[in-house]
């Protein structure tokens, strides 16, 4: 699959997100899916995505602590592409087992508590909705964080067996809110209120101007933790 991967990469790193999308949605039709998190860049994805093909799979994985902007952003994608992205959820027993254990505000006490409640609200649905796709699209840019700075547009995701489509991997953040900007994409009201990333509410908080993008998010950890499992970069 490394042969492949590099292949892919050395055809398609030229192409520009668009030119990217229209192929890898024809070639895979029925096995790609975009997940949202409603973010700036999955924006710029859904509308790219959906103007390409307006029955493409796009998902969320709610994670039942998400900010209720993020709620109004869901709601007027819906509404604006006439589409209904469909939400995946923690199995609600996997829940109360984590409550007992680490109660209701647990992930702030340990790594390891973090890590476990991410994995119950995030991974664990994400398997679900990842299920029969071959391809992932993600929002992922380089310049995002240090954890992310080596990616390429093309990866294999070994813990989920999927091919992951990055198309915004160079683009600048000025990039993503030109694009906004120019195609009147709806957008999280939080972006205007110095959240340039944007996860759980419990786990997210605005940034200082010029801090690194990913700075509000987990900031009681150290920059190299930052990530909640979705996006650990395969060394093989
Ligand atoms: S971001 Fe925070 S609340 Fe959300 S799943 Fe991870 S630890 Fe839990």
């Amino acid at each position: 699959m490394r042969e492949k991967i590099e292949k892919l990469n050395a055809e398609f790193k030229h192409l520009d997100a668009k030119s990217s999308l229209e192929h890898f949605l024809k070639v895979y039709r029925g096995k790609i899916a975009l997940s949202s998190s409603f973010g700036a860049e999955d924006q710029v994805l859904s509308d790219m995505i959906l103007k390409i093909d307006s029955d493409a799979r796009i998902f969320t994985l709610d994670t039942g602590r998400l900010p209720q902007q993020t709620y109004d952003v869901m709601d007027r994608t819906n509404l604006k592409y006439k589409t209904k992205i469909r939400a995946y959820f923690p199995e609600s027993r996997d829940i109360e087992k984590l409550y007992y254990k680490q109660g209701a505000n647990g992930f702030y006490d340990s790594l390891e508590n973090r890590k476990e409640c991410c994995y119950v609200r995030k991974i664990a649905p994400l398997k679900r909705a990842l299920n029969g796709v071959e391809v992932w699209i993600t929002g992922l840019r380089a310049e995002q964080s240090q954890t992310r700075e080596e990616m390429q547009m093309l990866e294999w995701d070994e813990s989920n067996g999927v091919i992951k489509l990055n198309p915004l991997i160079l683009w600048k953040e000025s990039d993503v809110w030109s694009y906004i900007r120019e195609n009147g994409v709806p957008y999280n009201a939080l972006h205007d209120e110095g959240y340039p990333s944007i996860g759980c509410e419990p786990c997210t908080r605005a940034t200082d101007v010029g801090a690194d993008i990913r700075s509000g998010r987990w900031w009681w950890e150290n920059p190299e933790h930052k990530e909640c499992g979705l996006h650990i970069k395969e060394t093989n």
